[in-house]
């Protein structure tokens, strides 16, 4: 019965770490901490923890949270001092009578639960906001920096934002793509049965400061509810937060669609809602109480990494709904 899956192949260095407490008999809400904060703590993952690449003023933000059921779910988001955001909103859901708690308030908060501050912004990390800098092209975000928003489909204000398109050359279909783009988002189930979920980034690489996406807002970024099902994404936030993506799939689980069926049809809610571009990537992942689980993707490169008793391994997503470049 133990289980853990999360975003991206890089967390299967995260799923490794927490799978000797699923396999023991340890929880599942310890489960997705651990496993998230491996991923903080690397610093070649540059869009999670310390190595994540910072907003457009050179200073990285994190935003994280953790979910077990409607009632029990923390959020911290903006910090700028604490590497685990996960680990900060497990004292906000267990400690405090609130749900969300955000920037300087929130770092304040974690000092006083004891939670040591550290530097988040990476030597990689900077060196890479310097060339970006002073050349915006090397991540295709130029639009970005003029604060623009998605277009919605209905012909509403603003500009379309190019969101997180890399220049580099690249093999078809490879994760590569998509490589400043990867909150872990991790859901498990644990030998007792209990589901939880926990999704940690440090948000869209160069964004405007004080910017937040779907990741720690619970619904959105994650949602949990031991009669339903668990559902995490990744991606491009914008799009996510538009839908309330992973509060949609679990409705859908509980309404009696699979794992899968759920997925493909929050995605396609995603592609009916948006003018999407070919840099807009959105990627999920949902674990149902039975231990049923999928993933699927708006567009080739997304990989889940899965820990059970079969072993570790990173698959391809049971769906792609669009090709590469439409
Ligand atoms: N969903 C995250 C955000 O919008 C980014 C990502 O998954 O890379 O902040």
């Amino acid at each position: 019965m133990p289980l853990i899956i999360s975003t991206w192949s890089f967390s299967s260095r995260g799923n490794d770490t927490a799978w000797p407490m699923l396999a023991s008999g340890g929880s599942a809400l310890d489960a997705v901490e651990a496993c998230c904060a491996t991923v903080d703590a690397a610093p070649d993952v540059d869009s999670v923890g310390y190595g994540g690449l910072p907003d457009a003023s050179g200073r990285v933000s994190l935003d994280g949270c953790i979910m077990l059921s409607p009632a029990r779910c923390g959020s911290a988001c903006a910090l700028r001092h604490h590497l685990h955001p996960v680990s900060v909103a497990r004292r906000v859901m267990e400690r405090t009578s609130h749900v969300m708690l955000a920037g300087i308030d929130a770092d304040e908060f974690a000092d006083l639960q004891g939670l040591p501050r550290s530097e988040l912004l990476s030597p990689e990390a900077k060196a890479a906001w310097e060339t970006w800098s002073t050349k915006p092209t090397v991540i295709d975000q130029s639009r970005d920096r003029l604060v623009a928003g998605l277009r919605p489909i209905d012909g509403g204000p603003g500009a379309d934002g190019r969101l997180f398109a890399a220049n580099a050359p690249r093999a078809s279909g490879s994760e590569d793509r998509w490589k400043h783009h990867d909150t872990i988002g991790t859901l498990a189930i644990d030998s007792h049965g209990t589901l939880a979920g926990a999704c940690s980034t440090s948000g869209m690489p160069y964004k405007v400061p004080g910017r937040v996406g779907d990741s720690p807002i619970i619904g959105h970024g994650l949602y949990v509810d031991p009669t339903a099902g668990a559902a995490t994404a990744t991606g491009a936030g914008e799009l996510v937060m538009g839908v309330c993506g992973s509060f949609l799939a679990v409705e859908l689980m509980r309404q009696g669609r699979s794992p899968i069926e759920a997925l493909v049809a929050t995605l396609e809610r995603i592609r009916s809602s948006y003018e999407l571009q070919p840099h807009h990537q959105v990627a999920m992942i949902a674990l149902r109480p039975d231990g049923a689980w999928a993933a699927a993707a708006l567009r080739p490169g997304f990989r889940v990494a899965v820990r059970d008793d079969a072993g570790s391994r990173v698959l391809e997503p049971d769906a792609t709904l669009l090709p590469e470049s439409s």
